[in-house]
């Protein structure tokens, strides 16, 4: 979950070539334009009323996005899936191969090729939201381009529980930040995005890795320092803020010594030293 910086697309122009290439729009120009205009002053809000259109209309919206044509100007979108994305700016998981819609394309189907409502996001998340976000929600997923102040400051954990020996995993976040409209839409973004099959399976294969990690140190100390600091500043360097792995290494990060050695202590030492080059 992370802001992202908008590359600048010159939609107008873009519009012009959409409509010579699916004429069916041409009398509906105005409005289209008009909802651009709406979208950016009400930041991507589900209270943006959508144009009414033909089934000829939106089918080619839909030809428009599925298509991509060139010569219509949109082969911007294709790019969208070559991100150097690491972690999902919705949920948090692995990678954004897909493009969300953050207004859906079922409710407004003129936002079809619209820049700023054409998102990278991670498959699993893209399909558990659908189409939620439609007109008339009263409350909306977080935008990363239009809700960088909230991203920005936020600051989302895996609290790991380890009763009885079996461990479970729960994403949550600092509240302190925010006020109670702000942490209404985080929780419902969470509650939206986040795929718990997906983000169980990613935070124990994390976990396994920092396992492995700490069969090269002998003390709960010198791993926290040696791993989990280290994965906590690669992760923000690279600024993958609140992907699953960074949650999870800041929920690490929060726990006493003695919890600590209570996950990994079995661990601890267990690395053979290297073979020697020397022969004997
Ligand atoms: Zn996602």
């Amino acid at each position: 979950m992370r802001s992202l910086s908008y590359k600048r697309i010159f939609d107008r122009t873009i519009l012009e070539s959409v409509l010579a290439h699916y004429t069916s729009l041409v009398g509906i120009s105005g409005q289209i334009k008009n909802s651009y205009r709406q979208y950016v002053l009400k930041k991507g809000s589900p209270s943006i009323v959508p144009i009414e259109v033909s089934e000829a209309q939106r089918g080619d919206f839909e030809n428009a996005y599925s298509n991509k044509p060139v010569s219509a100007g949109l082969n911007w979108i294709s790019e969208l899936y070559i991100n150097g994305l690491n972690s999902c700016p919705f949920c948090g998981g692995d990678g954004a191969r897909t493009i969300e819609h953050y207004l859906p394309q079922a409710s407004y189907p003129e936002f079809s090729v619209y820049s700023l409502n054409l998102l990278p996001s991670c498959g699993s998340c893209n399909s558990k939201r659908n189409s939620l976000n439609a007109h008339g929600a009263t409350t909306s997923p977080l935008h990363p381009y239009f809700d960088k102040q909230i991203l920005k400051k936020l600051n989302v954990y895996t609290v790991v529980n380890f009763d009885c020996g079996i461990i479970g995993f729960h994403l949550t976040y600092d509240r302190t930040p925010f006020n109670d409209e702000e942490q209404l839409r985080i929780d419902y973004h969470i509650e939206i995005s986040l795929d718990e099959t997906s983000y169980i399976n990613r935070t124990l294969d994390s976990l396994e890795t920092l396992r492995i990690s700490a069969e090269k140190y002998n003390s709960a100390t010198e791993f926290r320092k040696q791993v989990i600091d280290d994965q906590i500043y690669i992760s923000e360097r690279k600024k993958d803020y609140n992907s699953w792995h960074h949650a999870l290494c800041k929920g690490l990060a929060a726990l006493s010594n003695d919890n600590l050695h209570a996950i990994f202590g079995d661990s601890f030492n267990l690395r053979a030293p290297p073979p020697s080059n020397e022969s004997d």
